[in-house]
C-alpha cells in the first residue's frame, strides 16, 4: 500500500524527479513550491510523510519540520529533509528541528527509496500503537455487556460537569435507575437473558436521552443519566419519561413472549452548585437515597 507524500522544493526538477521515482514505488505525491504551499496540503487527510528542501521562500525546511511537530496533527508525519547541504553541522541542526531523517542532493535513487520504506515502517508501527492504545482507552471506560460508559468514565464525567456548572452557575442532576426485581429476571429466565435485558435497558436509554445527556452502567442493574444544564423540574420530566419508556419497551424474547421491565429513579440536583468546589459523592449520595425512596414507596416511580 502506498502512501500519500509531500514533496517540498522550490526547484522544478528535483520535484519531478521525485515523483517519478516515488509514483514509481507506488506511492501518491502532493507537490509544493515551497514550505507554506506544503504546510497546507499537509492539512490534508492521509498525508503521512514529507519530503523536504532546506532553502525555500516564505517558510523553509527546518521551519515547516518544526511546525509540524508543534501543531501535533492527528497523524504523525513522518519527514525527511533532503538537501545540498552536506556539512555534519547542518545534519545535526536538520535532524534536532525534528526531522527523523536527512538526506543530501544529489540523492541516490536507491537510498531514497530504502529511506522512504523506512519511514513506511515506522508509520506503520505508529498506527499500530496508536490503535491499540484507542482499544486500550475505549474498554478502559466502556461497559463490555452494554457499551455504554462504565462507572469509572461517567463519575469522572460528572466530576468535570460540576466543575463546568459552578463555573457557568448552571444546573446539574443526576437521574439514578434501578431496575426492579431483577434478580427474579435472572431467577426466572436464566443470566443469558437477564444480560439481555440489560443491554435493551442501556438500548431504551440512549435512545430516549437527548444528545447531550450521558447515560452510564453504574452498576449491576444500575444506570447513571447525567442531565447537564437542567434543573430539579425538568431533570424530574425527564426521569419520568425515562421510566415511561422503559415500561413501554418490554423485551422481546426469542420464543415470542415478553418480559415486562420497569425501573426505579432517584433524582438529585446541583441547581444552582453550592459555590467552592462542588462535591460528586454527595450528589450520588442524594440521588442513591432517592433511589431508595422510590424503591420503598413501591417501584416504578421517580422520587427526588
Ligand atoms: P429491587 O427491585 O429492589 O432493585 O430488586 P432487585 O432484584 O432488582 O435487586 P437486587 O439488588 O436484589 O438484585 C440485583 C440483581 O442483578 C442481582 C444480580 O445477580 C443481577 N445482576 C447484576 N449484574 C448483572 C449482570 O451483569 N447480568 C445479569 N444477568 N444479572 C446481573
Ligand atoms: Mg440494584
Ligand atoms: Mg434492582
Amino acid at each position: 500500500m502506498g502512501m500519500q507524500i509531500v514533496i517540498a522544493d522550490d526547484d522544478a526538477l528535483t520535484r519531478r524527479l521525485l515523483r517519478a521515482l516515488l509514483t514509481a514505488a507506488g506511492h501518491q505525491v502532493l507537490e509544493a513550491a515551497d514550505g507554506e504551499a506544503a504546510w497546507a496540503l499537509l492539512q490534508r487527510e492521509g498525508v503521512s510523510l514529507l519530503i523536504t528542501d532546506w532553502q525555500m521562500p516564505r517558510l523553509d525546511g527546518p521551519g515547516l519540520i518544526r511546525r509540524i511537530r508543534e501543531a501535533e496533527l492527528p497523524g504523525y508525519i513522518y519527514s525527511i529533509l533532503l538537501t545540498s547541504r552536506d556539512s555534519k553541522t547542518d545534519t545535526v541542526a536538520g535532524l534536532d528541528c525534528g526531522a527523523d531523517d536527512y538526506l543530501t542532493k544529489p540523492f541516490h535513487a536507491e537510498e531514497l527509496r530504502a529511506r522512504v520504506a523506512i519511514g513506511e515502517r515506522i508509520l506503520t508501527l505508529e498506527a499500530s500503537l496508536r490503535e491499540a492504545r484507542d482499544g486500550y482507552a475505549y474498554q478502559a471506560s466502556h461497559d463490555p455487556l452494554t457499551g455504554l460508559l462504565n462507572r469509572l468514565a461517567i463519575t469522572s464525567h460528572v466530576r468535570a460537569e460540576l466543575a463546568r456548572a459552578s463555573r457557568g452557575d448552571q444546573p446539574l442532576c443526576l437521574a439514578l435507575l434501578d431496575i426492579d426485581h431483577f434478580k427474579q429476571v435472572n431467577d426466572s429466565y436464566g443470566h443469558l437473558v437477564g444480560d439481555q435485558a440489560l443491554c435493551h435497558i442501556a438500548q431504551t436509554l440512549t435512545r430516549a436521552v437527548r444528545p447531550y445527556d450521558w447515560v452510564g452502567r453504574w452498576g449491576g442493574e444500575e444506570f447513571l443519566v447525567v442531565l447537564s444544564g437542567t434543573h430539579l423540574r425538568d431533570a424530574l420530566a425527564a426521569a419520568e419519561r425515562l421510566r415511561a419508556e422503559i415500561e413501554a419497551n418490554p423485551l422481546r424474547l426469542a420464543d415470542g413472549g415478553v418480559l415486562a421491565l420497569t425501573a426505579s429513579v432517584g433524582v438529585a440536583c446541583a441547581d444552582p452548585p453550592a459555590g467552592g468546589s462542588p462535591d460528586p459523592g454527595r450528589l450520588f449520595q442524594q440521588a442513591d437515597a432517592a433511589l431508595y425512596e422510590a424503591k420503598r414507596l413501591g417501584r416504578n416511580r421517580v422520587c427526588w
